[in-house]
């Protein structure tokens, strides 16, 4: 059931459990206090909310009932929440809980309901099934809907934890996943096409902190893949939370490139460039790895051969989150995250430009650092970082001077 109105009380409760972090042993509690701060942060524009975590669940209190939907639809795009639900506190004890329950209810039409029952410490005078029956009796009273523990058209969670009961009727779903910063900074290459910005999405559910990296044939090119990449950075931050993206004018080093090298490892040169940049910039931000929006055998630099070669260049691990994904299945999470429609307008490639007429799809790395011998590498790094340009870009929930709190 979702979350109606009726059934938001005077003084909501927003109770958030989290799954993959609740099985961690040890470092529990490194997670808990990471996905507290983002939670924290993510509310910036309720200044009366506090955030309290409570065994194995966060708590958010301090909100209207005009505010708690909107907070809880906020919260669902932080990563490491399993679920979240609008309910009230009482205190444990089973008078509390049945009035409780019937004022949630109250006025709301269901033919069958169950009572979920949970108790997180054992010493109370009632357990579950005590909960289930006498709450349920209580719910019956106001509504003469029956009993169904399989498919209630409507269920009543009752959790006892320190002393206290929450009592709501509808969980809305969290993405999962773990709280970003909890995993480190990685450096994104940020195409402006469907499969990096998919990329970051998924490397950000697992925890990283992202720095992404676009560059662009300016001024050869227009500047549409340069707007695509603030855009769908845009979409990212509304996940994540500010992002630093940084822009680099690659022309320059393809020129070269074009003009010095075989016309057949172009392609894998410019890359190997690429990498070169990204690992300079994870060095300066003490990002640990890189990540791009490889599929196997998607396009010709994307064979096994060809990625072994691109990698060559490459000072740190090089992540690919989607290279057991085929494209539709790319496209079709494009759509979920809400990057696909950006993605789809066009642009000019930095790489069109120069693009080679043959493409080696089996490059040998040997012959790919000889193809590159004759290049003053240092220098052409140099001269591409000295005008790098970094923007941060903010998510429309962030709230001035609140949200970095
Ligand atoms: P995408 O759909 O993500 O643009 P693609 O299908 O165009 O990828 P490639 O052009 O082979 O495939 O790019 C593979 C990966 O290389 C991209 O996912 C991205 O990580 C990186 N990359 C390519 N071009 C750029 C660029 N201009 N800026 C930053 N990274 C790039
Ligand atoms: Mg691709």
């Amino acid at each position: 059931m979702t979350i109606s109105a009726n059934i938001i009380p005077q003084n909501p409760v927003l109770i958030i459990h989290y799954h993959e972090i609740a099985l961690k042993r040890g470092n529990q509690s490194y997670f808990e206090s990471i996905l507290k701060r983002n939670i924290w942060r993510r509310l910036g524009r309720f200044p009366k909310a506090r955030v309290q975590h409570m065994r194995n669940r966060l708590l958010v209190r301090g909100l209207g009932p005009d505010e708690a939907p909107q907070a809880l639809a906020l919260l669902q795009k932080v990563f490491g929440i399993a679920h979240i639900s609008i309910g009230t506190e009482v205190e444990a004890t089973m008078p509390a809980m049945q009035a409780a329950a019937q004022s949630l209810v109250r006025g709301l039409s269901f033919e069958s309901f169950a009572v979920r029952p949970k108790r997180a410490e054992k010493h109370y005078p009632f357990d579950s099934q005590d909960i289930g029956r006498e709450v349920g009796s209580a719910v019956w009273e106001v509504s003469h809907a029956r009993v169904d523990l399989s498919h209630p058209a409507l269920e009543v969670f009752v959790e006892v934890v320190q002393g206290k009961a929450y009592i709501f009727a509808a969980r809305a779903p969290g993405p999962g996943g773990l709280p970003v910063h909890s995993s480190g900074r990685a450096i994104v290459l940020f195409s402006a096409g469907f499969d990096a910005p998919v990329a970051a999405w998924r490397m950000m559910k697992r925890g990283l902190t992202l720095h992404l990296v676009h560059f662009h044939g300016q001024p050869h090119t227009d500047d549409a893949s340069v707007r695509k990449a603030r855009e769908l950075t845009h979409v990212l931050a509304e996940w994540h939370g500010h992002i630093r993206l940084t822009l680099i004018a690659f022309a320059p080093a393809q020129e070269i490139i074009a003009v010095e090298s075989p016309e057949r490892f172009r392609t894998i040169l410019y890359r190997r460039m690429m990498m070169r940049v990204a690992g300079r910039l994870a060095w300066k931000n003490r990002a640990r790895a890189l990540i791009t929006g490889e599929s196997l055998g998607q396009v010709a630099s994307q064979t096994l051969a060809n990625m072994a070669a691109i990698e060559d260049a490459a000072s740190f691990p090089v992540l690919r989150p989607l290279i057991g994904f085929d494209k539709q299945e790319i496209l079709d999470e494009a759509r979920r995250i809400g990057t696909y429609d950006i993605s789809a307008r066009p642009h000019d490639e930095s790489c069109t430009l120069f693009m080679p007429r043959r493409v080696e799809t089996a490059a040998k790395i040997d012959e790919v650092r000889e193809a590159e011998s004759g290049l003053d590498i240092p220098w052409m790094l140099e001269q591409l970082m000295a005008e790098a340009q970094t923007e941060v870009i903010h998510p429309d929930w962030w709230v001035e001077g609140v949200s970095n709190r």
